[in-house]
């Protein structure tokens, strides 16, 4: 049985949803930790073994941008800085009342704050 670790924030999907939901996150965390100290701890779980990056954002309109994807091994990604921590592993059951997320690989993830962004397929803990 693996011990339960615990995280501010848990992100579940390692596409374009998911890392700029984490980036972003992890962006506020350093925007906190100028003003005072931020113990904001970020996971992205991704059952894939690559991230998907966004970079070179152009804003056409409030609601349209171009931007380039660019594929990162999920053990290389860093970017959201030292913040961001990735497991790569497939979510399996989420206990949403307890707060606790379970995954395929047995390992047991307490969160304060669950970001869901594993894309349009079915999932079973949904
Ligand atoms: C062929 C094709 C062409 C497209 N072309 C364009 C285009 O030109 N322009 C455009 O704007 N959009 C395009 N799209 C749409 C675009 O790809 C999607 O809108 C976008 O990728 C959705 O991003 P997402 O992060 O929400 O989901 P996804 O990219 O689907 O990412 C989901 C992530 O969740 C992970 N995941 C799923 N289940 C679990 C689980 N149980 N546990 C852990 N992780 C899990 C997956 O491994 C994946 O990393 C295209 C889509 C397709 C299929």
């Amino acid at each position: 049985m693996s011990a339960t670790v615990s995280y501010t924030f848990v992100v579940v999907g390692g596409g374009i949803a998911g890392v700029s939901c984490a980036e972003m996150l992890a962006q506020i965390a350093s925007t906190e930790d100028d003003e005072g100290d931020s113990d904001l701890s970020i996971l992205l779980i991704t059952a894939s073994p690559a991230v998907k990056k966004i970079r070179n954002v152009i804003q056409i309109t409030r609601f349209l941008a171009s931007f380039d994807v660019e594929e990162v091994n999920a053990a290389e990604y860093e970017g959201g800085g030292r913040r961001v921590s990735v497991l790569q592993d497939a979510v399996e059951d989420i206990d949403f009342e307890g707060h606790v997320v379970k995954t395929e690989g047995g390992k047991t993830i307490r969160y304060s704050k669950l970001c869901l962004c594993h894309g349009a397929r079915y999932s079973n803990f949904c």
